[in-house]
């Protein structure tokens, strides 16, 4: 007998996963975000007796991704969580700014049935392409028991929304849980393993991002590096950024040349937020850093949401 609470939703917007190469040895030169969800559905056998809704929501390659993109999936998941016989959503996305949207979502939406971004470092056509494994580990996690929360299955790895990190640029095992994670759990043979609590907390919720690009906060991420210099913040505060995340050296220090420009924008009411671009552990010793523990890319969306905050 099934159960009420039963329906998944697969909502794909583009991505190696859906990716196509002109030869199936070719595992690099492809186009994303070319094969729809519901071919890439089709296609695994193992899938067909669930009960599956695939929604075609954008198809792009994930470095492309925008702000009224994120504005429209977020406000589409939200729609189908509050439909109580979803048990939840998989989403199938580009791996390279993965991280990004399963931050935002997890901020927006906190949500307390699962949301499971996956995703692929082969195309679709690539002899051993890695996206069908990931597509049925991500539906084997929706389903299992007290799965929630933003999350993301690649290489049978489970990961925390708020932590992931894209860490490998080749290999399919290409995600982290970032410096001060851990795997929230395994998937093996479509049985997950769990380790540690998953994603809660409050939802800030969908409304709060605009759908129109134009409405969105100007937030920049800047690297402090050897030979810095004050050009590029001077520019960016003349042309009226809003908010900077700086992916600073060590434990969140700057180049000296970038000290003046910094006063600049922060005199002039700009958030000039500090990270570390340390692959491992955040700044130590800053307690008024609200992004300490964050990367830039993560900073980069929180003090975004900030800033939407403020003016919602
Ligand atoms: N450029 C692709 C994307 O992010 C890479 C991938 O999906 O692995 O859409």
């Amino acid at each position: 007998m099934q159960s009420r609470v039963e329906q998944i939703v697969i909502i794909g917007t583009g991505g190696t996963i859906a990716g196509a190469a002109g030869s199936a040895t070719d595992n690099v030169g492809y186009k994303a975000g070319q094969l729809s969800v519901a071919s890439l559905v089709a296609a695994i056998p193992a899938l067909q007796a669930e009960p599956l809704e695939a929604e075609q929501l954008a198809q792009l390659d994930s470095k492309d991704m925008d702000h009224p993109t994120w504005a429209r999936l977020a406000r589409r998941v939200q729609e189908h969580l509050d439909r109580p016989e979803v048990r939840g959503i998989v989403i199938t996305h580009g791996t390279d700014t993965l991280e990004e949207t399963a931050y935002l979502l997890q901020r927006v939406l906190a949500p307390r049935k699962p949301v499971v971004l996956t995703a692929a470092m082969r195309p679709a056509t690539a002899i051993q392409a890695d996206g069908p494994q990931n597509l049925l580990d991500a539906v084997a996690v929706v389903k299992a028991d007290g799965a929630q929360g933003v999350v993301a299955v690649v290489a049978g790895q489970v990961l925390h929304g708020l932590e992931l990190r894209k860490t490998h640029s080749y290999r399919l095992d290409a995600f982290d849980a970032g410096p001060d994670g851990g795997l929230l759990g395994v998937v093996e043979e479509g049985v997950l393993r769990r380790f540690r609590e998953w994603p809660r907390g409050e939802a800030l919720g969908a409304s709060l991002l605009p759908e129109d690009a134009a409405r969105w906060p100007w937030v920049e991420v800047l690297a402090s590096h050897a030979g810095a210099q004050a050009r590029a913040l001077q520019a960016w505060h003349t042309a009226g950024v809003q908010g900077v995340v700086l992916a600073c050296t060590g434990n969140g220090t700057v180049h000296e040349a970038l000290s003046a420009p910094i006063q600049a924008l922060r005199d002039a009411g700009v958030p000039v937020w500090r990270t570390t671009r340390c692959a491992q552990g955040r700044i130590v010793g800053a307690p008024e850093e609200k992004a300490a523990a964050l990367s830039p890319w993560a900073a980069r969306i929180e003090l975004t949401l900030e800033l939407l905050k403020r003016t919602h």
